[in-house]
């Protein structure tokens, strides 16, 4: 028996303990049944406690990677998580815009949760200029829209210009992800490329294992975007998924856990 399998792109930082970046994309590609190419950007040295160590890999050999997949696969969605600087953003915007992947999702990856930086401060204005007017959905959590708009988000309205002003620099469908709003308050808010917004709720759950949520989250859509589901029930999807997998905890490591990535 032979079948096609849509295939998928990660373009991300990789996490020694498996958590995490291109680990978690890849976990989460395989789970929803989708061929799961990579393009590494960088490495960490990291577990469940932390980031300890950090290399963003020479330019020469991203561009190669990129050069290698598409020569030989068939793209159907992509996705972008930590480029660690300047440089690297720069370099994958330029492939991006050379080769055509089919949909951009564009984590903008930050801060890890331990608080070590995954992108420079310099990076920000480049990330903004070259990546985001290229993003078909981009998806920062509330501290990520908070720097990409420069400014505090503290109430809902905010977040809702916050999208607009997002969407104004380019990108076409916002989802902010609310989870750092409050305590116990698990929505997200979209802003759809033709100005619909929509919120995407989700029960709080209550746990500490919650490493890597954000790769997760965008490698869902990415996944059920190249099966070809439209974008509203994609997001609607991965939210659900995303809650699920959250409440049925696996016993990994000694800090803040990974994700069941069995589904
Ligand atoms: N490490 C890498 C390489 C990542 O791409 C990401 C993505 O956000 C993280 C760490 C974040 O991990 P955490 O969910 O613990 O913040």
């Amino acid at each position: 028996m032979t079948k096609n399998v849509p295939e998928v792109l990660t373009i991300a930082g990789t996490d020694s303990g498996g958590g995490a970046g291109m680990m978690a994309d890849i976990k989460t590609m395989q789970m929803c049944h989708v061929f799961a190419t990579g393009v590494v950007t960088g490495v960490t040295a990291q577990n469940t406690l932390g980031v300890q160590a950090a290399l963003p890999l020479p330019t020469a050999i991203i561009d190669q990677q990129f050069q290698s997949v598409a020569n030989d696969f068939t793209i159907q969605a992509v996705k972008t998580g930590a480029l660690f600087d300047q440089e690297r953003v720069a370099c994958v915007a330029e492939n991006l815009r050379k080769y055509h992947f089919g949909p951009l999702v564009v984590d903008p990856v930050m801060v890890a949760k331990g608080g070590a930086k995954l992108l420079t401060d310099a990076a920000i204005t480049t990330l903004v200029q070259e990546l985001l007017p290229l993003a078909d959905v981009i998806t920062p959590n509330l501290p990520e829209a908070q720097v990409i708009v420069n400014r505090q988000l503290t109430t809902e309205a905010d977040i809702w210009r916050a999208c607009t002003d997002i969407q104004a620099m380019g990108a076409k469908n916002v989802v902010i992800k609310g989870g750092h709003l409050t305590h116990q308050v698990n929505h997200d808010f979209v802003l759809l490329a033709n100005g619909r917004q929509l919120t995407l709720t989700g029960d709080w759950v209550n746990t500490r294992r919650t490493h890597g949520t954000g790769d997760t989250f965008s490698s869902l859509v990415v996944s059920q975007l190249a099966k070809g589901q439209e974008l509203v029930d994609t997001l609607q999807t991965a939210k659900t998924f995303l809650n699920t997998i959250l409440q049925d905890e696996i016993i990994v490591g000694h800090g803040h856990g990974p994700l069941n990535h069995w589904g």
